[in-house]
């Protein structure tokens, strides 16, 4: 039986960039994947004329080449950048309460601030003094937390310390208080899926200032481009990967790793496994209770799972602007009240008060779809336990039934769109569910209340030899999913050296 230094579970990002960034240093790797593509989220499948992105809307962390984001960089050093294309969006986001407020942000500092004191005269200094903050809160993060600086203390690093804990409602209230302005510069909470008064103010903060400091890009070809690339440099520095296999047990003897059996049965001996798996099933599923530290299940019973998605992909059979497109992201709101957004996330529904978030690639990217064509993403959070209880002979009928009333809400914003609809596909929990191996198919893996910002959560190893990588230790996306890669193989690679 052949063995491996390292074998890993799942390629999506996380897994993908371990994996690359092993074979890299000379290991002998195998990459294990249960679907038969590569990239988890990071895929793109085929209706009709339109190949579909799943995921990607926004591309934090790219940076030009002349001010490289941390992305740029890490795609740079595995060998992956000159089989890509990354085009910068123009927008940061369109932002809508139909019949109330429109507002566009474009992602720049100083554009940001002015159109926010064209539209709330009453409040500029706040507006100043909130992104001022921003930009230096998140600087003295970057030489604390992520540069590691030995000297990490409240003299030289007083934004940090003063903000770190807080939420981003608690800072929003400090700084404004027109609850429109409030509303207007938070939707990027559904990209954490909390709102501003359970999301820390590191994780808004953490995002604002990568999408002004290096804008948000979109990847021509899509994120399955990515994906592909990633594996392809893995395959062809000797690395393997078999799709279409998913990993049944991870082998644990005397607190060691020992390998990993597939769902096929076959034993495979491994010194280490990275795990991209959800953190739930790396420990409750995959291997035996009695090698998993009680910390672990501690430290999972204080956690609860994050929402799902429910998605529909549209092919439209018409160009964006026939339809009344004219920026990629739109966050379309029913309402202001975050909290009532939220907990309607707690069921089936989606209703005029809900929230969509609706992108379109084509605007970017006018390659994207065939010519004359364009495609649309409609997305919307819901948590995945209310979708568990549909009974299996009404989940067609009750897909369908939602996506309906999704359309409706698109429809306050683009009227025409629904007589454009060539081609569409409904993604609900249980999709995502399938397709990931995730529970209740949590798309952010756990929630991330203020208690387990990333700043405070380590992904130590429990078992000697055992790394995780992906959205499940840490914050989500595909800048952070992709650096957790790199960590853990980092990580593992300093174990080895020990
Ligand atoms: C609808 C949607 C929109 C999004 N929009 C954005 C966006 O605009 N910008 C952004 O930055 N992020 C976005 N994200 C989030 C981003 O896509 C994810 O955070 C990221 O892709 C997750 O990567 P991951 O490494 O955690 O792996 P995942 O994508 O979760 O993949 C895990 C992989 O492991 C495999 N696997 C699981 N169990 C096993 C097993 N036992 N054996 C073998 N294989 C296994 C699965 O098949 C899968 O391929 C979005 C996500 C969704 C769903």
């Amino acid at each position: 039986m052949e063995g491996y230094d390292v074998v890993v579970i799942g390629a999506g990002n996380g897994g993908l960039m371990a994996a690359a960034t092993l074979v890299q240093k000379g290991l002998n790797v195998l990459l294990l994947e249960r679907h038969n593509i590569p990239g988890g989220c990071a895929t793109s499948f085929c209706r009709g004329r339109f190949e579909f992105e799943v995921a990607l809307h926004q591309l934090s962390g790219m940076g030009t080449p002349e001010k490289a984001g941390p992305l740029r960089s890490l795609l740079d050093g595995i060998g992956v950048m000159d089989k890509l294309e990354f085009v910068p969006m123009s927008d940061l986001y369109r932002v809508t309460l139909p019949g109330k407020l429109d507002i566009t942000l474009r992602p720049d500092w100083s554009e940001i601030i002015s159109e926010l004191q064209r539209h709330f005269p009453n409040e500029k200094e706040g507006i100043e003094k909130y992104f001022d903050l921003i930009r230096k809160y998140f600087t003295e993060v970057i030489g604390a937390f992520y540069l590691n600086d030995p000297e990490t203390n409240r003299e030289k690093y007083p934004l940090y310390f003063r903000y770190a804990l807080k939420s981003t409602q608690e800072v929003l209230d400090q700084y404004f208080k027109d609850p429109l302005l409030k509303f207007v510069v938070s939707p990027y909470w559904s990209y954490m899926g909390l709102p501003p008064r359970l999301m820390s103010f590191n994780d808004m903060a953490a995002m604002i200032f990568g999408f002004c400091e290096f804008k948000p890009y979109h990847l021509r070809g899509g994120s399955q481009a990515l994906s592909n690339a990633i594996a392809d440099v893995i395959i062809a520095r000797g690395g393997k990967i078999r799709f279409n296999c998913g990993a049944k047990k991870i082998i644990v003897e005397d607190g060691s790793i020992k390998g990993v059996v597939t769902e096929d049965g076959e034993e495979i001996p491994a010194t280490c496994v990275i795990s991209n798996a959800s953190k739930v099933v790396t420990y409750v599923e995959l291997i035996d209770h009695k090698h998993v530290p009680d910390a672990v299940f501690k430290e999972l019973r204080q956690c609860s799972l994050s929402q799902s998605a429910f998605t529909l992909y549209i092919g439209l059979d018409c160009e964006p602007k026939e339809v009344g497109l004219t920026e990629s992201t739109n966050f379309i709101f029913g309402g202001t009240d975050m909290d009532s957004a939220y907990e309607r996330m707690k069921t089936i529904e989606i209703g005029d008060e809900d929230f969509v978030m609706l992108t379109c690639y084509d605007l970017i990217d006018p390659s994207f779809s065939p010519e004359g064509a364009c495609q649309v993403a409609l997305v919307t959070l819901k948590y995945g336990e209310t979708w568990l209880s549909v009974p299996p002979a009404q989940y067609v009928r009750e897909k369908y039934r939602i996506a309906d009333s999704m359309l409706h809400v698109a429809e306050k914003v683009f009227p025409d769109l629904r007589k454009h609809i060539e081609e569409i596909e409904i993604a609900t929990p249980l999709t995502h569910m399938r397709y990931l191996g995730h529970p209740r198919g949590a798309i952010y893996g756990f929630d991330h209340y203020v208690k387990d910002s990333t700043l405070f959560v380590p992904n130590q190893p429990h078992i000697k030899g055992l790394y995780s990588a992906g959205g499940w230790v840490g914050f989500n996306g595909f800048q952070p999913t992709l650096e957790s890669g790199v960590k853990a193989a980092k990580a593992l690679l300093r174990e080895l050296r020990a």
